[in-house]
């Protein structure tokens, strides 16, 4: 069955998935195996949109969504939430027309715009990537720099 949007399909928590609860002490003649009170033996719970925004929050993942559903991914430095094509499409907007960098070819993997643009400075510094715009300032020239603009403030 599929789902439609706004439903979200998880494993029961309550008995993992089994459909099945074990209740009493296990070698107690009362201990028996009961159907699951939370997923009445389904072993999923089918949840919507905003009780499954809360389970996402809780570290759980959703077995299944709706076909338009993905996965919304922390980026792995800030750990902030972020859309993948939004960061794509702010990177490369961010670079075009001076390093020219491209989201989908400097960035090692999947991180916000942020955090992508940050690593990618960095790298640049480093030499380790190149840019359309040139080497990154020396030393010397950053000084040089600092010199020119003292100077205009009067420092
Ligand atoms: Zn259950
Ligand atoms: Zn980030």
């Amino acid at each position: 069955m599929a789902l439609v949007p706004g439903e979200y399909e998880f494993e029961c928590s309550e008995c993992n998935g089994d459909g099945n609860i074990e209740i009493g002490p296990v070698d107690h003649p009362d201990h028996e195996w009961v159907t699951c009170p939370d997923c009445h033996g389904d072993g999923e719970l089918l949840v919507d949109e905003d009780e499954a925004a809360e389970m996402i929050d809780d570290g759980r993942e959703p077995l299944r969504g709706p076909s338009t559903w993905r996965m919304p991914l922390p980026c792995p430095r800030c750990f902030q939430s972020y859309d993948l094509d939004e960061a794509k499409a702010s990177f490369d907007h961010q670079y075009a027309g001076s390093s020219d960098w491209k989201y989908d070819v400097v960035v090692p993997m999947h991180m916000c715009a942020d955090c992508a643009s940050e690593d990618a400075d960095a790298r640049w510094m480093d030499g380790e990537l190149e840019s359309a715009d040139g080497p990154p300032p020396s030393a010397d020239e950053v000084k040089g720099a600092w010199r020119t603009i003292g100077k205009k403030l009067g420092w």
